[in-house]
């Protein structure tokens, strides 16, 4: 597989902004997350050198490892927690993480309030409501979100995962997935919606993403872990 370099990952996001555009988007407007999940620690420098500040990961370990290999890179980078998150490695994280895509309950919360006091989160919210895939069922976002604003978090938004192809729905699935936690983050009067990734980008950026988080669109394919 051919690995990523700082001019290819520009040519990359500049096809990923044009996909933005296509669809009806401001790449002004829509925050781009580089998610180097799966990828070494030099495709996460690659990106940074490639302008893109906003990175995102998965798994705690990863993380923490990158974070510390690019500590003193200037611009610094700023990473979002995107993946499922165990509450014991909420220490390990906090002194990393930027902004926690994936609260989903509010036992993590709780976690999050105590080791990083006031941090930025998301709610992730699973529009389909089915449970293995993490999230939080959307009825019971609206609760989520006040008990997170009571542990004194900074609650700016929601985040979700669309359908995967696996799911076998019909094409608009995804559309009527994210148009659904936009409205809710409407009703909710949050502002930040993050949904979209390399493959459906454009039906959650039709229905009003404010951050799309893409790693095959920048980087190529993950390697086999
Ligand atoms: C892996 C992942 C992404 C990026 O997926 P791509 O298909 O590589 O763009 C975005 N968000 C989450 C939560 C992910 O797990």
């Amino acid at each position: 597989m051919p690995t990523a370099t700082v001019s290819s990952v520009r040519r990359a996001a500049t096809q990923v902004r044009e996909r933005i555009t296509a669809a009806g988007g401001d790449p002004e407007r829509v925050a781009l997350l580089a998610v180097t999940k799966g990828f070494g620690p030099e495709v996460a420098q690659t990106a940074l050198t490639a302008g893109l500040l906003d990175l995102g990961e998965n798994y705690a370990q990863d993380l923490v490892a990158k974070a510390e290999l690019l500590g003193d890179a200037d611009p610094a980078p700023r990473w979002s927690f995107i993946g499922r998150l165990q509450r014991n490695k909420v220490k390990l994280l906090a002194p990393h993480v930027g902004l926690w895509q994936s609260v989903d309950r509010s036992e993590l919360g709780a976690e999050i309030a105590r080791r990083a006091p006031g941090a930025a989160v998301l709610v992730q919210v699973d529009p389909r409501d089915e449970p293995q895939k993490g999230g939080c069922a959307p009825h019971a976002v609206p609760e989520l979100v006040e008990q997170l604003g009571i542990l004194g978090l900074d609650v700016r938004g929601l985040m979700a995962v669309g359908p995967t192809p696996e799911d076998d729905l019909p094409l608009d699935a995804a559309s009527r997935a994210f148009e659904s936690v936009a409205e809710l983050a409407d009703r909710l009067d949050l502002p930040e919606r993050s949904m979209g990734m390399s493959d459906d980008l454009e039906a959650a950026v039709a229905a009003g993403s404010t951050m799309i988080r893409v790693g095959r669109g920048l980087f190529g394919d993950r390697p086999r872990r």
